[in-house]
């Protein structure tokens, strides 16, 4: 059988519908439903979300990931000192991310604007690159889920106030602060964020010629725009790859496989491995450890039981116990639930232990 066509639809009570046509082997073709609670609010995002959570997403493969080669290790300098094992933590990631999404693969920051604008990266690029720092700038301490929400019904919003682009700097700047808060009311420290889009803008038009810069000192130049989302914005705004965007999923995850010292500062963590991590991996790194740390390596509650790195012993944080843990019906039933759709994963690991 071959799934010919599927959608996921995420209702406003979290539940996620997967409706999946199916070819069967004598070529007719069936329908299947797949029902599973799939929205869940991180501690940090702004409550009362379950209003209208009303989000289609086409389905679509799991990311693919370059994996390292033994030609990216050996081009390292042995002076960068390297940590033991990264290239096959590395690659088991690359391996394990194939096979599931997480919320950054359809709603974060870098596949908002086309969320809510499809094709403007093409058709209209700076309006694509103030989109992209406006998604940025509502993301911090906010789910991707609900900062993709805001950013649809601030760009529907200016829709209907006649701007044709929707969210552009533009049509936004025709707004007061108080007006763009109400756009945006369910990210976190919404009001600060209005107060920092309405200064952005100014800044923008002032100096530099309505568009998005393209250097990092200029872009931290923007209010509440740190080195994270300004490396992000450069990669996918402009293909300009000049450092690491270290979120707090890298940061917490290169700790503990000691790709990086100790620290509470995401700032040092950026340093370490831009130190020895070949150049071509520094844009995938970002959305391949935040979707594993989104759905697998859930802080707090890490799912060591379907985690390869766990299993191999390639990890010093794994849970042990959890590790030998059978994959019981109920456990399988739990993790169903979480944020990504595990059933593949899920099937492998239990093929592998
Ligand atoms: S703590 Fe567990 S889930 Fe996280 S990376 Fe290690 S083995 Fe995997």
């Amino acid at each position: 059988m071959t799934v010919e066509k599927s959608k996921r639809i995420l209702e406003s009570d979290g539940t996620a519908v997967l409706s999946k046509r199916i070819k069967t082997e004598d070529s007719s073709l069936i329908e299947e439903t797949i029902i599973t609670p799939s929205i869940k609010q991180e501690p940090d995002s702004i409550p009362d979300t379950k209003k209208h959570l009303k989000v289609e997403i086409e389905e679509k493969r799991p990311n693919i990931f370059a994996k390292v080669t033994s030609t990216d290790v050996e081009l390292i300098p042995p002076t960068c000192k390297a940590p033991t094992k990264w290239s096959e933590i590395y690659n088991e990631l690359v391996v394990m991310r194939s096979k599931f999404l997480s919320p950054v693969d359809t709603m974060g920051c870098e596949r908002i604007p086309e969320g809510i604008s499809p094709n403007v990266s093409k058709t209209n690029p700076r309006v694509f690159r103030f989109q992209l720092l406006i998604s940025l700038m509502l993301s911090s301490q906010t789910k991707d889920e609900v900062n993709f929400q805001a950013m649809r019904s601030l760009h529907s919003g200016l829709i209907a106030r006649g701007h044709k682009d929707g969210l552009s700097l533009e049509s936004i700047v025709t707004l007061s602060e108080s007006e763009i808060d109400a756009f945006i009311l369910k990210v976190g420290f919404h009001r600060k964020k209005a107060v920092y889009i309405k200064r952005a803008c100014a800044i923008l038009q002032d100096n530099f010629d309505n568009d998005i810069p393209k250097t990092i000192n200029d872009i931290v130049t923007l209010p509440g725009v740190g080195p994270k989302m300004g490396f992000l914005l450069l990669q996918r705004g402009w293909n300009i790859n000049d450092g690491i965007g270290v979120d707090v999923h890298i940061h917490r995850l290169a700790q503990m496989w000691g790709w990086v010292p100790k620290s509470d500062k995401p700032e040092l963590t950026r340093a370490e491995l831009e130190r020895w991590l070949p150049k071509k991996f520094w844009s995938d790194i970002n959305p391949l450890l935040v979707g594993f740390g989104q759905v697998i390596c859930v802080p707090k509650a890490s799912n060591c039981d379907i985690c390869t790195l766990g299993i191999k012993k390639l990890c010093k944080g794994a849970n042990k116990k959890l590790v030998n843990a059978p994959i019981t019906d109920a456990r399988r039933e739990k993790l169903l639930k979480g944020r990504g759709n595990l059933t593949e994963l899920i099937t492998e690991i239990e093929d592998l232990v």
